[in-house]
């Protein structure tokens, strides 16, 4: 019989800031375990902006859900000191894996704090806390807006993986081509540590457009042009999104991509969606866990 890997599904949640969107991320975490996802992580804003938002849900779903929590975490405006204190504190909650990150560097372009890219968070954390976390770091199959090269990018991949990354995520992309042709350019720089596709599902179409213009994310013309022709048609344009990110798990899946990170906008809905359909292909039911089904890579 061939052996399975089980795949490394995932799912991101952003901290709320009002007492509705935490009731709404609960429910969605908590709706989301049905998948058995390998963890759910709790993104950070830049200059520590939701450093105390990140720690209170990390805390909160703790509580609440059996799954691990990973806390993102970025350098960008913090001191050594600050960092340090973070990490402390992640590792007496028990955090046993981290999403680590530069962030965004601000409006006004002022760019402060002891260190300037996640490659030297990275070897700051494996400095404080040798191998506790497991650490993911970012990765662009479409490159980073800021890279000055297609090369260079992937060489900042590869600084991350010296510096002691385990993995990655990559920023969310709608052609299954980029995603392939980076792990090959990945591969001939020896960086050789799994590379999870983001997925970003399509449901409001403005917001999808904000977001890929501010982080260099690129919405294929056909799939603009598609969408256009809705208008407000809100039915249509769900169908046909989900449509086009179910294939794209597919290909991605089928090419050997070794799971899924979920931007879930803290919804659990699409990304319920897209696995239930995506069982019939890739999933084989999980037999310890009643009522649960694991994903696993034929
Ligand atoms: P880096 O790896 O430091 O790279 C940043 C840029 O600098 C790249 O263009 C790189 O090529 C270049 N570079 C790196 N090193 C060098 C060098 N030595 N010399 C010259 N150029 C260099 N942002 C948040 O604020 N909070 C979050 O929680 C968050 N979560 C994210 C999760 C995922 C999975 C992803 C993909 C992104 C996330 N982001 C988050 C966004 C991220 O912070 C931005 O994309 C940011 O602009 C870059 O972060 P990075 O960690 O990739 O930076």
């Amino acid at each position: 019989m061939k052996a399975v890997t089980p795949l490394t599904i995932s799912c991101e949640f952003f901290p709320p800031k009002t007492v509705e969107g935490v009731q709404q991320l609960c429910t969605s975490a908590i709706s989301l375990e049905a998948i058995v996802p390998h963890f759910f992580s709790v993104t950070f804003g830049a200059a520590g902006a939701t450093r105390e938002g990140t720690l209170q849900m990390v805390k909160l779903l703790q509580a609440k859900t059996s799954t691990m929590i990973v806390p993102h975490i970025a350098c960008l405006g913090l001191a050594r000191l600050d960092l340090a204190a973070i990490i402390e504190e992640y590792r007496a909650l028990g955090v046993k894996r981290l999403v680590v990150l530069r962030g965004d560097v601000p409006k006004d372009g002022q760019v402060l704090g002891d260190f300037q890219f996640a490659s030297e968070l990275v070897a700051f954390i494996r400095e404080v806390s040798g191998d506790h976390f497991h650490i993911d770091v970012a990765a662009y199959p479409e490159i980073h807006p800021q890279a000055q090269s297609a090369t260079d990018d992937v060489l900042n991949l590869a600084r991350k993986y010296e510096a002691g990354a385990n993995s990655a995520i990559t920023q969310y992309f709608f052609n299954p081509d980029a995603y392939f042709h980076y792990l090959d350019e990945c591969a001939k720089f020896n960086i050789f540590m799994p590379i999870t596709p983001g997925i970003m599902p399509i449901t409001q179409f403005n917001r999808l457009v904000r977001f890929s213009d501010n982080c260099g994310a690129e919405i294929p013309r056909w799939i603009r042009k598609r969408i256009e022709q809705y208008a407000d048609d809100h039915n249509s344009i769900q169908a046909f999104g989900f449509e086009v990110v179910y294939k794209l798990c597919e290909r991605l899946l089928a090419g050997g991509a070794p799971g899924l990170h979920f931007y879930t906008l803290n919804k659990a809905e699409q990304a319920l969606k897209l696995l239930s359909a995506l069982q019939r292909y890739h999933l084989v039911k999980s037999k310890p866990v009643p009522n649960k089904v694991v994903l696993m890579k034929k």
